[in-house]
């Protein structure tokens, strides 16, 4: 059956092409298993076959190949030879094949094909009389010498390189087509002389012994650095093992008439149908994406070989319907003779991956629901972002990695303490560094955006930003940064000063010299309403997405929600489709001239009456804004949460204030309050806040603060209500460790509740419920269930509280290290550890709902906003998810997509 391993007597580990299916990625890796795709599609396939990844996994796990594997090898060979004719490196008339490594998912690190296995000293005379062509038998020879001594014995490719160039240079061309048979002829007694020169050893005579050590070579090279990192970073488990696939050769080096090429069967750019890919006549192998000399556009091959060229598009078609989507491919042609070396699903950008999932729906070869699961909440994050509209004399004067994205404008500064003093002006800067360290953070915090010359996507530079949501641009290695004199230089010698105008573009690793107009996105425009959904710009990229984003709001189970604090943030949160808000964050509500005044009275308060005096000034203030944000949010819950941060973060700053009493204790005028203030100030110091008098704790030890807010909400429903029209308030009591923490404050909210209800006479519904943030909450969340009417997880905290991290501290610091030593693929702030705070969360619903069957159950930490969180909170069952206004899209997709997703899909 397709897709399930074939159970077999005796484990099998040589599959032929014709054996295999695309559905066996697993077991053949995804090139072998597309080329026994294409084979029995009956497409030119030039025949071979497949070691499996069970294979590979004997021979990484026990250090040899598994007993069997050398017969089963031998076998096929034997097989494969008499299908064509002819001996592996026969001297006369050589079968000549390639081996080529292929995973399940494509990675770099993984040994580079060879080709032209079975040619040798014998042989390669035996090829120049067959084809004719000595030239050829030649020049397939040296490269042979070239790969497998670079890619097999480990020899430095670039000493081949360094001999090639030196013939070129000898004949005074830059041409590798110039070299003639005699040239190449002597170039491989030069490769080989360098093979023995660093390895000890004679390259290898033997065809078998040929083919033996590049097999093991592929299955080693699953092991190098690169690949381990690589896995490591992208959570592809390090057991699966690669294929190895040996392939017949054909030739694309035998003349005018043959060549190699690439194509797509639409532009992976765009999605736009039509014919994309590039051609290279007389040439082999990876020289058409190696810029050896310059392609022919794919169109062009029509003219030169109109056979071939419609052959070709007729495949592209075939496989374009039979995979239903995008795909890339590799071909040669063989004096006339199209073949077919590879397929797969391509890659594209995300603007097209929109408009050919639509396309496709359209063209009937898809549902709704496919087209759906084959976009992500990463490209329409991707899509949301501002875009530089660059004019054709706007040239990148380098191209660095796209590391967080956005577009970013601003004047060039070099060190964190000139980014914060312009930004404070009112300059937006770009702070330029070859690298960065945590003592930048408040200049990248003040920058617009960040641009470094050196470092990965895993930089310092790179995941800061990404955790602010910063563009940046890192490893932009053509720049020449020079801090100290404050300027860089460009490639073609460019100086670029302190103050001069940059544009970075965070989405492709662009930079460009002085300002960039920005465009916003037409998706934006869209969500904001200003663009109707069937408008037609970008090529249908609207519409697309509009249809899309309407599937998924059809398919999703999970409500969506914003964080939002104020009306402004609510309405927006509503034109993106918000059905309510999951956090309104009231410690704003405290900020401001006039109301830190009643604060610091509400603190300094040693007695019953001036603490009603500060609450009762407070109360107006709150319920004001209760009652903006219930208009905002008419006719959809929306979930407040009461007092949470440390008291003191509304008090004056202890230095400051130190410094103040003492200079008026020094005039002889002390200041009564000021005092007070700093005993009150050094008395709520606490080393670790994050762990201090917050949350529910607040409400606990300050009488009457969390009533006067509950009492604030219930008087802005009940006015509203009165009004006519339909506040739906919830109530959230954050921090939360133990069911009697929760007791004794809802008593209280019921109390206040119950006095308003009576007092105005309207009928209040409020829900009582918690926040889930500490891991004993989560533990213990069949106790709390009882006393609350929701469960709202917050997945921050939770994370910092089950890690051990202060996010604060930690990010910019040693999660760095921890990305490139892969202990996290990705940090935990950004998407969910299910493992860690997923399990807590999983069993902390079950156990809620275990308690109080009609529980809700929601998250309004950072995640909800995240794909893969979003996906997790599907599963294991929460009613909605909320996020912040921007990430709303993102959510309701993802929602969307978790709904329809099928178990065993790969899409990776
Ligand atoms: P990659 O995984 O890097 O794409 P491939 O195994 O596809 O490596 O090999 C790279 C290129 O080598 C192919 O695109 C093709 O041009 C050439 N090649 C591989 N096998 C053969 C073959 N049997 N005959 C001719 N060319 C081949
Ligand atoms: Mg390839
Ligand atoms: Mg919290």
């Amino acid at each position: 059956m397709r897709g399930e391993r074939p159970v077999a007597a005796k484990q099998k580990f040589v599959y032929s092409f014709t054996e295999g299916n695309k559905d066996l990625k697993d077991l053949l890796g995804g090139k072998g298993a597309n080329l026994a795709e294409m084979t029995n599609l009956g497409l030119p396939v030039p025949p071979g076959f497949t070691i499996t990844t069970d294979a590979c996994k004997v021979f990484l796990q026990t250090g040899t190949e598994p007993g069997s594997l050398n017969e089963e090898i031998t076998g096929h060979l034997v097989a494969l030879e008499a299908q064509m004719g002819k001996r592996l490196g026969q001297a006369d008339n050589p079968l000549l094949v390639s081996v080529r490594s292929g995973a399940k998912f494509s990675m770099p690190g993984m040994m580079d094909t060879v080709l032209n296995i079975g040619l040798s000293d014998a042989s390669v005379t035996g090829l120049a009389a067959q084809s004719g062509n000595e030239r050829f038998a030649w020049d397939s020879y040296r490269r042979l010498v070239q790969m497998f001594g670079k890619t097999v014995l480990g020899v430095d490719g670039e000493l081949f390189e360094e001999a090639l160039d030196e013939a070129k240079h000898a004949k005074g061309t830059a041409d590798d087509l110039d070299l003639t048979a005699a040239d190449l002829e002597a170039l491989v007694a030069t490769f080989k002389a360098i093979v023995l020169r660093e390895t000890g050893r004679d390259f290898p005579q033997d065809p078998r012994e040929q083919l033996d050590l590049a097999i093991h070579a592929v299955f080693h090279s699953w092991n190098g650095d690169r690949a381990r990192l690589y896995r490591r970073q992208e959570r592809i488990p390090n057991d699966l093992g690669t294929a190895v696939n040996v392939c017949t050769m054909v030739f694309g080096n035998l003349g005018e008439d043959s060549g190699t090429g690439v194509a797509f069967t639409r532009d992976p750019s765009t999605g736009a149908q039509g014919v994309y890919g590039d051609y290279l006549q007389n040439a082999q192998g990876e020289d058409v994406v190696a810029g050896i000399r310059n392609t022919l556009q794919l169109a062009d091959l029509e003219q030169l070989d109109k056979k071939s060229y419609d052959e070709l598009m007729t495949i592209m078609q075939t496989l374009e319907n039979h995979y239903r989507d995008l795909c890339d491919i590799e071909f040669t042609i063989e004096r006339g003779k199209l073949w077919m070396l590879q397929t797969r699903v391509g890659k594209r950008t995300a603007a097209a991956a929109f408009r050919i999932a639509v396309q496709l729906v359209d063209q009937g070869l898809i549902d709704l629901d496919e087209a759906l699961h084959r976009v992500t909440g990463g490209q329409l994050a991707q899509l949301m972002f501002p875009r530089f509209a660059p004019t054709a004399e706007t040239k990148p004067v380098a191209y660095g990695i796209a590391a967080s994205p956005g577009a970013a404008v601003g004047k060039v500064v070099f060190d964190s303490y000139t980014a914060v003093k312009w930004s404070r002006s009112g300059e937006q800067v770009i702070l330029v560094r070859r690298e960065t360290n945590p003592d930048d953070l408040e200049g990248m915090i003040a920058a617009e955006g960040i641009l470094t010359s050196r470092g990965g996507k895993t930089s310092h530079a790179a995941v800061v930003a990404r955790g602010m949501g910063k563009t940046c641009v890192c490893g932009a290695e053509e720049l020449e940064v020079d801090t100290k004199n404050r300027k860089f230089t460009t490639a073609d010698g460019q100086v670029v000063h302190e103050g001069d105008v940059v544009s970075i573009d965070g989405a492709n690793g662009r930079v460009y010299l002085g300002e960039v107009p920005v465009l916003p996105s037409p998706v934006v425009e869209y969500f904001e309403g200003t663009l109707h959904a069937g408008a037609d710009v970008q090529g249908g990229l609207v519409q697309a997405v509009h249809r899309l984003m309407s599937h998924a709001d059809g398919r999703r189970r999970l409500a969506v929600r914003a964080n939002a604090d104020n009306a402004e943030d609510a309405n927006r949160a509503r034109r993106y489709g918000a059905q309510g808000i999951g956090l309104c964050r009231t410690e704003h509500m405290f900020l401001g001239e006039e109301r830190r005044k009643e604060v610091e009275h509400l603190i300094l308060a040693d007695n019953d009456k001036d603490r009603e005096t500060a609450l009762s000034s407070l109360l107006p203030l709150q319920k004001g804004d209760f009652l903006e944000l219930f208009q905002s949010m008419d006719g959809l819950p929306v979930t407040v949460r009461l007092l949470d941060p440390p008291l003191h973060e509304f008090l004056p700053d202890i230095t400051e204030l130190s410094v103040r009493v003492a200079l008026a204790e020094a005039r002889k005028d002390p200041n009564e309050n000021d005092l007070r203030l700093l005993q009150a100030v050094h008395r709520l110091h606490e080393a670790n806040p994050m762990l201090g008098l917050r949350g529910v704790r607040l409400g606990l030890v300050i009488p009457g603060l969390f009533g006067m807010q509950v009492r604030a909400i219930a008087e802005a429903a009940a006015e509203r209500k009165l009004a006519g029209a339909d506040p739906r308030p919830e109530v959230m009591i954050p921090l939360v460790g133990t069911v009697q923490e929760l007791e004794l404050v809802r008593d209280e909210c019921e109390r206040v509740l119950a006095e308003v209800a009576a007092s105005t006479g309207v009928n209040l519904d409020i829900k009582l419920g918690t926040m889930i943030e500490l891991p004993r909450a989560a533990v213990t969340a069949g106790q709390i269930a009882e006393a609350a009417d929701f469960f709202s997880f917050g997945t921050n905290d939770l994370t910092q509280t089950v890690w051990g991290f202060s996010r604060d501290d930690v990010e910019a610091s040693f999660f760095t290290a921890y990305l490139e030593k892969g202990i996290f693929g990705v940090s935990p702030f950004e998407t969910i550890d299910r493992d860690g705070v997923g399990a807590l969360v999983k069993n902390a619903a079950q156990a809620g709902r275990a308690t109080r069957p009609d529980l809700k159950l929601g998250v309004c930490g950072e995640h909800g906003g995240d794909p893969d969180s979003v996906h997790f909170f599907h599963e294991v069952g929460l009613d909605y998810v909320s996020c912040s206004p921007f990430r709303i899209p993102v959510a309701r997709l993802e929602a969307g997509r978790a709904a329809i997703e099928t178990a065993g899909s790969d899409s990776r």
